[in-house]
C-alpha cells in the first residue's frame, strides 16, 4: 500500500469532460470553464489538461491561480473573476491573464504595463490586453453598478491597449425556485449591453442558470459545480456524474459494553454490546465534525452510522456483529459502493452547508488519484 493513500479521492476525468460536453450541447454556448480553489478541489492541473479542448476559457478567482494554470502550460485564455488589485497588472499583462475590470485603477494601471511591455520589444510591438467588464446588477460584492456601466465602458475607450473582449454579471438566485430576482438582474444586464455591438462576449450563467435560465446562456456559460457533476438545483435538465469518490480505510474494529461510551466528550453511549470500528480520517482532511452522531459511510455496500465524536484524524461507526470487515477495509465517504450511494449534497445537508463548501474543503491530506 502508498503510505500516501490511507484516505484518498478518485477523480473520474472522463465524467468531467462528458459533463462539459453535457453543458455546452445543452446551452447551445462557449463554456467558461470554472476552474477556481483547485478545481472545487478536484485538482486544477489535471481537470484543465482534460478539458483544454472542451472549454472556450478557464475562470479562476486569483492572478496566483491564473499563473499556476500558465506554468502548467495551459494555452487558453484565463478569466480572472474578480477585479485584481491595480498592482497585479504586470503579472496579468505578464501571463496573458485577462482580468475582470470594474474600476478606472486597475484599467489604468493595464494599459500603462502594456505600454510599457510594447516599448520594450524589438520591433515595437501592438499588443493590446483584453478585459471583461464585470457588471454589479444586484449581488452586490463586486463589479461596476449597473446604472455606471454603460458610462464606464464608454470612458475605457480612451485606453487605447485595452480591448473590451466581455462584459459579464453574476447571479445572486439562480439557484432558487423563484427566477424574479435573476430576471431583474438580467434586465439590468440587457439595458447595459443594448447599444454595444462590439463586444462578443457576453455572459452571466452560473451551472444553476445554466440549467434553468435558458434567457441567460448569451455568448457563453460560466460553470463550475455541474462540471464535476453536480447539480446545485433540484431540477436535472442536464444529465451530469460525479467526477469524485472519497474513500478511507479501515483501521481499527473492536467490541464496547453497554453503557460504554465513543471518542470526545462521551456522547454517544451504546445501550447493547456492539461492535465499532474507526475510520482513518477525520475533520483534518476537512470531512466534517458537523456530521458526528449524524452522518453515515459505505462499508462493504452498506451505510452505517457515525457514532460520537468525528476526530481531527479519525471516527468511529457501527458495525453488525455479523459483518465480515476487516482492517484496511474500504470505505466510501462520498460516492457509490455496491447499491448504495453517499452524495456531496447528503454531507452538505448534515454539516448545514452547500456541496461546494464540502468540496473545496477536502485537504491536503487527502491524495487526488485521476482515472
Ligand atoms: C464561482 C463562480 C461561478 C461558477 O459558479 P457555479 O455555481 O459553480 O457554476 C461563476 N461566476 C462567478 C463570478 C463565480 O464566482
Amino acid at each position: 500500500m502508498d503510505a500516501t493513500n490511507q484516505t484518498h479521492v478518485e477523480i473520474n476525468l472522463n465524467a468531467i469532460k462528458a459533463n462539459a460536453k453535457a453543458i455546452k450541447e445543452h446551452t447551445g454556448s462557449k463554456l467558461i470553464a470554472v476552474v477556481k480553489a483547485d478545481a472545487y478541489g478536484h485538482g486544477v492541473i489535471p481537470v484543465t489538461e482534460a478539458l483544454q479542448n472542451i472549454a472556450d476559457m478557464f475562470a479562476v478567482a486569483t492572478v496566483a491561480e491564473g499563473i499556476e494554470l500558465r506554468q502548467a502550460g495551459i494555452q487558453i485564455p484565463i478569466l480572472i473573476l474578480f477585479s485584481p488589485l491595480p498592482d497585479l497588472a504586470v503579472d496579468i499583462i505578464d501571463y496573458d491573464l485577462t482580468a475582470a475590470v470594474d474600476n478606472w485603477i486597475l484599467a489604468e494601471q493595464l494599459n500603462r504595463v502594456i505600454l510599457d511591455r510594447n516599448h520594450q520589444s524589438q520591433p515595437a510591438n501592438k499588443l493590446k490586453a483584453k478585459i471583461h467588464i464585470n457588471v454589479n446588477t444586484g449581488m452586490n460584492r463586486c463589479g461596476v453598478r449597473y446604472t455606471e456601466a454603460k458610462k464606464f465602458i464608454k470612458e475605457l475607450k480612451s485606453l487605447s491597449l485595452l480591448e473590451i473582449e466581455g462584459v459579464f454579471t453574476h447571479f445572486a438566485t439562480a439557484d432558487e425556485d423563484d427566477h424574479s430576482f435573476a430576471h431583474l438582474q438580467l434586465n439590468r444586464f440587457h439595458s447595459v449591453i443594448k447599444d454595444i455591438s462590439d463586444i462578443h462576449l457576453l455572459h452571466i450563467a452560473n451551472s444553476a442558470a445554466a440549467h434553468t435560465i435558458h434567457e441567460s446562456h448569451l455568448d457563453a456559460v460560466r460553470t463550475g459545480l455541474s462540471l464535476y457533476g453536480i447539480y446545485p438545483t433540484k431540477k436535472k435538465s442536464i444529465q451530469l456524474n460525479p467526477a469524485l469518490t472519497w474513500k478511507a480505510k479501515i483501521g481499527w474494529i473492536d467490541y464496547i459494553e453497554p453503557g460504554e461510551t465513543v471518542s470526545y466528550g462521551l456522547t454517544y453511549k451504546a445501550q447493547n454490546r456492539i461492535r465499532i470500528a474507526s475510520i482513518q480520517v477525520g475533520y483534518g482532511d476537512g470531512y466534517p465534525r458537523a456530521l458526528s452522531g449524524k452522518g453515515e459511510v459505505l462499508i462493504g455496500g452498506i451505510r452505517r452510522p457515525i457514532l460520537g465524536r468525528i476526530c481531527m484524524d479519525m471516527m468511529v461507526c457501527k458495525l453488525e456483529s455479523a459483518d465480515k470487515v476487516t482492517v484496511g477495509d474500504e470505505v466510501v465517504l462520498i460516492g457509490k459502493q455496491g447499491n448504495e450511494e453517499i452524495s456531496a449534497d447528503e454531507i452538505a445537508d448534515h454539516a448545514n452547508t452547500i456541496s461546494y463548501e464540502i468540496l473545496t474543503n477536502i485537504g491536503k491530506r487527502v491524495k487526488r488519484i485521476y482515472k
